[in-house]
C-alpha cells in the first residue's frame, strides 16, 4: 500500500495559478541534492518533520524560481520511504522547463515528481526508493489512463523536445546499472498483476448489474453512443458516473471519474459495466486512517477547505455525493463539511 501525503505548497505561485489540466503522462525528476529527506522541500511537519530553514517548497518561489512538481519522494520523519503531494493531480505543474517542441508542463500535460537524491552511492536506498516510484507511476497509469511508454525521465523529456536540459534521473540509475526502460517494464509488471486483480474484483460487482444513478461505470471497447454513433477513445479508456435514472436501456453517463469533464451522452446500457456502485445505506460510521484529512465546503477538492480531521477519531457520515479528487466523497454529521471516503475505514453498525 502506498503511503501518500497530502501536502498541498498552497502559497506556491504554481498552486495558486492552479492551470487545470488531464494527465497525459509522467516525468521522473531526481533532485540534484545530497538530502533524501522528505522535509527539505515538504511543509508537513507532522508528517515529515520540521524543516528548520523553511526553505521548503510551500512558498511563492522555492529557491528564487517559478518552480513546483505534483510529488517528491524520499524519507518521512519516521525514516520510511512515502510519497507527498504538492500539487493535486489535476493542476498543471512547472518541472521540466520547456524543450524545442513545447513543455509537458502544459500541452501535453504531464505529472511529475522529484526522488530525492542521496549521496548516490547506497544501493538500498536507490532500490526502495525506486519501488515505490514505480508502484505510484503504476497507480497513476491505472488511474488516468496513462500508457506507460508515456513516462518519460526529464532528460528523455529534454531529447523529445519538451523539457530543458538536464540529466536526471539517468545518471543516478546508471550508477546501479539501470535505465529507464527497465523503469517502465517494471511499472508495467506492477500493472499487469494490477489488472488480474482488478478483473476479479469487477467479476463479482457484475453479478448485480442492474445500473443506478451515481454509479460509476466502464465503457466496452466496441460501445457507440445510443445513437449509434462513435464513442472516441479518450471517452472510451476513462470510467463515467451515471447522471440520472436510467431509461429502460439508456443510460446517460456525464461526469468522468476524476471530475475534470463532463459530457452527457446516452449509452445502451448493455455497453456498460458498473465499477462501483453508489452507495446509499447512510448514516454509518467511519474511522478515519489519513493523519491530516481536509474538511471541505462541498463535495469536491475544488471546493474551499473549512478544515481538517488530524485525530483518526470515528466519524457519522449522513451523506454521500460524487466529486472530483476522490472516488466519493461523505458528508459530516456535525454539518462541518465533506472529507475524502477513500482515507476512511467504514466501520460495521
Ligand atoms: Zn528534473
Amino acid at each position: 500500500m502506498l503511503n501518500i501525503i497530502k501536502a498541498y505548497a498552497v502559497k506556491n505561485l504554481c498552486y495558486i495559478s492552479a492551470q487545470k489540466m488531464v494527465p497525459k503522462g509522467i516525468v521522473v525528476h531526481s533532485t540534484g541534492a545530497n538530502n533524501p529527506y522528505l522535509k527539505r522541500y515538504v511543509d508537513a511537519p507532522e508528517n515529515v518533520g520540521v524543516n528548520q530553514y523553511g526553505n521548503h517548497w510551500n512558498m511563492a518561489m522555492p529557491e528564487g524560481r517559478k518552480v513546483c512538481v505534483h510529488a517528491f519522494i524520499g524519507y518521512d520523519k519516521n525514516k520510511q520511504i512515502s510519497i507527498a503531494e504538492l500539487l493535486p493531480l489535476n493542476i498543471c505543474c512547472w518541472g521540466v522547463g520547456r524543450g524545442k517542441k513545447g513543455s509537458y508542463n502544459y500541452n501535453p500535460a504531464y505529472i511529475q515528481f522529484e526522488i530525492c537524491e542521496d549521496n548516490l552511492a547506497d544501493k538500498k536506498y536507490y532500490d526502495d526508493v525506486f519501488k515505490v516510484a514505480a508502484e505510484y507511476c503504476a497507480e497513476l497509469c491505472r488511474k488516468y489512463g496513462i500508457q506507460t511508454e508515456n513516462i518519460v525521465s526529464h532528460y528523455e523529456a529534454y531529447h523529445l523536445g519538451y523539457g530543458c536540459n538536464h540529466g536526471d534521473p539517468e545518471y543516478w540509475m546508471k550508477k546501479f546499472g539501470e535505465t529507464m526502460g527497465d523503469f517502465r517494464n517494471r511499472v508495467s509488471e506492477i500493472l499487469k498483476s494490477n489488472v488480474d486483480r482488478k478483473e476479479n474484483r469487477e467479476e463479482t460487482v457484475v453479478e448485480n448489474d442492474i445500473i443506478k444513478k451515481g454509479d460509476l461505470v466502464s465503457i466496452a471497447n466496441n460501445a457507440t453512443y445510443y445513437n449509434g454513433k462513435a464513442i472516441p477513445s479518450w471517452v472510451k479508456s476513462q470510467r463515467w458516473y451515471v447522471k440520472n435514472t436510467p431509461i429502460g436501456e439508456r443510460v446517460v453517463i456525464d461526469m468522468n471519474e476524476m471530475g475534470t469533464n463532463y459530457i452527457c451522452s446516452p449509452v445502451h446500457k448493455k455497453f456498460l459495466t458498473v465499477a462501483k456502485k453508489e452507495l446509499s445505506n447512510c448514516p454509518y460510521l467511519v474511522k478515519i486512517t489519513a493523519d491530516c484529512l481536509n474538511i471541505r465546503k462541498d463535495a469536491g477538492m475544488n471546493t474551499a477547505k473549512v478544515g481538517e480531521i488530524t485525530d483518526h477519531g470515528v466519524y457519522t457520515i449522513v451523506e454521500e455525493n460524487n466529486g472530483a479528487g476522490a472516488s466519493l466523497w461523505g458528508k459530516l454529521k456535525s454539518g462541518a463539511g465533506w472529507i475524502s471516503l477513500d482515507y476512511v475505514k467504514k466501520l460495521n453498525k
